[in-house]
């Protein structure tokens, strides 16, 4: 459970006697408390009350704690619209759950809402991040935004505690691009260890820091092409062949804990090691691919695959963009991860007040 703390209306007006003009104490009281009216699941109107300085003459607004300036909405309201789209409504949606009630908030309003409450957890998130990551999971997803063509964004994500660190913009095609994040990020969060997908695109990324493959990615492509070759075989009548790729299929299993590579295996390598053709030389590849990348495997100690930064673009974002269009801007798409991160809470806390 995670316990939230939301904005509320305080009960008396405090008089602020500091003019924002030129920062002299000694405001007066320029007009009688009014009431006006705003809008509010539990309230209908709010006590105001104009201050004037004495030295610029300029006036102000005294409000209750709660109601910002010139707003028809209380930050509890917002706070309500802000909820229910992070909980999957749409601005629309959101709009008519709140116009059911009679309160005010039309699609527009909720939209910028969302954008402001998004750069605050988004600044919050950053001013909060601290050093010492052990493992820095990193993995991209493609990026849907309303009217453009597909991009990609990479999230990282410290595989120790399960929660955002980034969510950048960048093609996981783009190695360059790739390559500075990674570098960058890795350095600001000093991360020991990078955790990754077996893309290549990693592999010069990593440059300078100790880079782990997901466990369950690399099992899980290495068993269904060992599979796919012993099928090959066996259409070719190549029995004792087919029968080594099983083999080899069980060994991956038994045997991937082990930091060096097993002697079984390598026994199979040296078979393969001249054949450069057909059948014989895709599994020569393979067999070479499995040597290669053998030091590399995430074994652990602690969760020896990505799984957990699969996991997390799916909750902060995925789900989000699969049931819309696609986010209006880069800023919104880009802010979102973070906002859903914060409600998701910190110690089972997550203060709203902060990021309405
Ligand atoms: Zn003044």
């Amino acid at each position: 459970m995670i316990h939230y703390h939301v904005p509320s209306v305080s009960n008396s007006l405090k008089l602020e006697r500091t003019c924002p003009h030129c920062s002299r104490p000694n405001g007066r009281i320029h007009s009688a408390i009014t009431q006006r009216h705003i809008s509010d699941p539990k309230i209908e109107t709010v006590t105001q009350r104009r201050m004037m300085c004495p030295f610029c003459k300029i006036t102000w607004t005294v409000r209750l704690q709660g109601v910002s300036d010139g707003r028809q909405r209380t930050d509890r309201l917002i706070c309500i619209g802000v909820v229910l789209y992070m909980l999957g409504l749409s601005y629309r949606g959101v709009e008519q759950f709140l116009t059911m009630f009679g309160w005010q908030g039309s699609k527009s309003t909720i939209e910028r809402d969302l954008a402001r409450s998004g750069q605050k957890a988004k600044a919050l998130h950053i001013q909060s991040l601290r050093m010492g990551v052990k493992v820095l999971g990193v993995d991209g997803t493609g990026a849907r935004m309303a009217g453009q063509s597909r991009a990609g964004m990479l999230f990282f994500v410290d595989i120790g505690n399960g929660k955002l660190l980034f969510a950048v913009r960048a093609n996981e095609t783009d190695s360059r691009q790739v390559r500075r994040h990674v570098q960058e990020i890795a350095a600001m969060v000093g991360a020991e260890q990078l955790r990754t997908d077996e893309l290549s695109v990693y592999e010069g990324a990593s440059e300078g820091i100790e880079r782990t493959i997901c466990l369950a990615h690399w099992l899980k492509s290495k068993c269904r092409r060992s599979w796919e070759l012993a099928r090959q075989f066996a259409a070719e009548g190549l029995l004792y062949e087919s029968q080594t790729m099983l083999e080899l299929k069980r060994l991956l299993h038994e045997k991937w804990s082990s930091p060096q590579l097993p002697e079984e295996i390598e026994r199979l390598v040296r078979r393969f090691i001249n054949c450069h053709r057909g059948i014989h030389g895709k599994a020569n590849q393979l067999l070479q691919h499995i040597e290669r990348t053998w030091p590399y495997i995430g074994r652990g100690p602690g969760d020896p695959t990505n799984n957990v930064t699969e996991r997390l673009i799916g909750l902060t974002y995925k789900i989000r963009s699969k049931t819309m269009r696609g986010f209006k801007s880069w800023d919104k798409a880009l802010a979102h991860p973070y906002l859903s991160q914060y409600l998701r809470g910190e110690n089972g806390v997550s203060d709203l007040r902060r990021v309405i």
